[in-house]
């Protein structure tokens, strides 16, 4: 997952990095380095997004030629304004479902197509679909500057009540005034350092300045303690809604409010419905799900801390 995340958190961001110049620079250059093979057609259009609307057709995918596919036959929509999430065991196609939404390979010709409002995405620029499609990684990329750089990042030009509003929103607010310096307190490696649920919910402000129609999400993989989990889901449903929401869920208690589910088995879609459909339809999600509930009675949740990375 970290080979999407790290790209998919710092492309949007490195053109207007390096005109700040303010970019951890052996980061930057890390993350060059993993540039991706999809070139934009000559005729290719600016995306225009009206209502958000994600269909996957048919889509079939390997990363390689001859091996086995990641994807197959993949079909479903995420209707406007709605919350779609993934589940399946590791290596199910989850990653692989948002690596391609957000172009990092196109699909070869014959292996389905994925539209946005009707549009077929290998026929628009990348940077006007990236441009379209928030990023919120479990773990994101910090840079060597004030929390408020760290934030405004995410709008050209952000004024420091833009990035105050975007930090309440989050409920990240409360915890930057316990910093030394406020908004002007430098984070990262060289400065306060943050919990991984504290970086989550920067990437959720900064996402909420770029207010982009749609949404990648990768939710928490580990049990945070109750407080931090709460402030999470608050500052997700604030930043979620109104907008078409792709969600990978690793614990499926994240995910009871998803407008709909879909079940990954090796890279197919097994099982699709709500909540509480897929619970009576007594298949695999429901046997995930009596699989989890038992294993999160027998951890003692409320105790667990967030690691300070
Ligand atoms: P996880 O929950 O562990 O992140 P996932 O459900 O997101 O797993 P994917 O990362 O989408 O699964 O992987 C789907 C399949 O594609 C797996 O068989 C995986 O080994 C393969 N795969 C993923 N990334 C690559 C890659 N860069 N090159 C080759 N094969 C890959």
């Amino acid at each position: 997952l970290a080979q999407l995340y790290g790209p998919l958190n710092s492309l949007g961001y490195i053109y207007r990095s390096i005109n700040q110049s303010l970019v951890d620079t052996e980061k930057l250059m890390k993350l060059l380095d993993e540039h991706t093979d999809v070139n934009d057609k000559p005729d290719a259009k600016e995306l225009v997004v009206e209502d958000g609307e994600i269909e996957f057709d048919n889509v079939t995918f390997s990363y390689d030629e001859g091996r086995s596919t990641a994807l197959n036959s993949v079909s479903f929509k995420v209707p406007k304004g709605s919350k779609v999430a993934l589940v399946g065991e590791s290596g199910s196609g989850k990653s692989t479902v948002l690596r391609l939404l957000y172009r990092f390979y196109d699909l070869k010709e014959g292996n389905g197509r994925i539209l946005i409002d009707g549009k077929d995405i290998r026929d628009v620029t990348q940077s006007s679909l990236r441009k379209a499609i928030g990023v919120v990684p479990q773990d994101s990329v910090l840079f060597n500057a004030s929390i408020s750089y760290n934030i405004g990042y995410g709008k050209f030009g952000a004024s420091e009540e833009d990035i105050e509003a975007a930090a309440k929103a989050a409920q990240m607010h409360d915890r930057i005034l316990t910093f030394p310096d406020g908004y002007d307190t430098k984070v990262g490696e060289r400065g306060v350092r943050l919990s991984g649920g504290e970086k989550q919910r920067v990437a959720i402000a900064r996402t909420l300045l770029k207010n982009p129609p749609i949404l990648l999400l990768d939710e928490a993989t580990s049990a945070l303690d109750t407080t931090t989990e709460r402030e999470i889901q608050v500052a997700l449903e604030n930043l979620v809604h109104g907008r078409s929401s792709l969600s990978i869920a690793h614990r499926l208690s994240t995910i009871a409010s998803a407008d709909i589910i879909l079940v990954l088995k090796d890279g197919q879609i097994v099982e699709s419905g709500s909540h509480s459909e897929l619970l009576e339809l007594n298949g695999i999600f429901a046997s995930m799900w009596a699989k989890q509930i038992t294993a999160e009675k027998h951890t003692d949740v409320g105790s667990t801390k967030e690691v300070a990375t």
